[in-house]
């Protein structure tokens, strides 16, 4: 009995001395990480989430760095995912804005924003963008003013899913005209922008990281920037804010952040937060995103504690907007 004891004592010693090891020697050589990004490939939460990596990638010990898209039901898929993932830092999520207006959006979700998830630190703030097919009447945000009143009833506005940032934006657009559209939701706003390129739908509020390059590449007509000032990026300067344009109060501006799976070790969590902030300085990937007009998060947010206190005032902040516009879904 006494060396039974002996024996599994040893192995309780020798598990727990593995198990350290494991943690400490995160990233184990050539094992490699993944990122889940829920919604579709190309768009915009993607384009954050593959620079990122790549800035990452180095810091992690030169380990690779991929991307597992989950896209679907306004990210809650891939968050999902995540939040069911084995706790030992190789899996990880990139998302946004919808961790803080989901609690609010949707009744049901199969997770918990502010217990399942290790907050690893936030990545960026992102602009929205009004805009429209590129066949839509309307040369400005008073035309389209216009053309919204004529075309009641008939009008098609495209979202990345309910509890996307897309989704808010354009519910909030809904709301402040007073005009009910029929949205159609798709797996994110890559391919929601090809249809509305091709005019399958008229309207989408998307996030500047997608919109800029068409916008500047006359693909699609713009109509209006969802910031409290307008922007300094080329392809957007021109464009008034909603405000301007008469939606007095409108204001959106959407965020990423990086996360784990509750209970992965706390020293995984600090080398991980450790290489996002040497990713949060790379001049490569500022460059990219500040050409995209996003803006790369310099202040205390990029740590853990902060970026979960941003997302609890994130809750707060969005919860009652949401139920006072009356856009709760199912
Ligand atoms: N982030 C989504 C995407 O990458 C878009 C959205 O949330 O509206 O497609």
């Amino acid at each position: 009995m006494k060396k039974l004891l002996a024996i599994s004592l040893a192995c309780a010693t020798l598990l727990g001395a593995s198990l350290s090891a494991q943690a400490t020697d995160y990233p184990l050589k050539d094992k490699v990480i993944t990122i889940v990004v829920p919604f579709a490939a190309g768009g915009p939460t993607d384009r954050v989430a593959r620079d990122l990596a790549e800035a990452m990638r180095k810091p992690l010990g030169g380990n690779s760095v991929i991307i597992d898209s989950a896209a679907g039901a306004g990210g809650s898929i891939g968050a999902n995912k995540v939040a069911k993932a084995a706790p030992d830092g190789y899996t990880l999520l990139v998302h946004h804005i919808g961790m803080s207006t989901m609690p609010g959006l949707v009744r049901n979700i199969p997770f918990k924003v502010e217990s399942d998830f290790e907050y690893l630190g936030m990545i960026n703030d992102v602009p929205m963008t009004l805009i429209g097919k590129p066949t839509l009447p309307a040369a400005n945000y008073k035309e389209l003013s216009a053309w919204l009143t004529a075309n009641k009833g008939k009008i098609n506005l495209g979202n990345a899913g309910v509890g996307s940032a897309s989704h808010l934006c354009g519910l909030l657009f809904q709301n402040a005209v007073q005009i009910d559209m029929t949205t159609v939701p798709y797996k994110g706003t890559a391919p929601a922008m090809t249809d509305l390129i091709g005019g399958q739908i008229d309207l989408m509020c998307d996030q500047t990281t997608n919109t800029s390059t068409q916008i500047d590449a006359k693909k699609v007509k713009a109509f209006a920037v969802t910031t409290g000032k307008r922007l300094t990026t080329p392809a957007l300067k021109d464009l008034p804010t909603m405000q301007e344009s008469g939606l007095k109060g409108f204001e959106v501006t959407i965020w990423h952040g990086l996360y784990a799976p509750k209970g992965t070790p706390a020293d995984v969590l600090a080398k991980i937060n450790a290489a996002l902030k040497v990713a949060l300085k790379d001049p490569e990937f500022i460059k990219k995103q500040e050409g995209l007009g996003a803006v790369v998060v310099t202040d205390k947010r990029m740590e853990p504690a902060e970026h979960k206190k941003f997302v609890a005032a994130e809750i707060a902040k969005w919860t009652p907007i949401i139920k006072a516009a009356g856009v709760y879904a199912d």
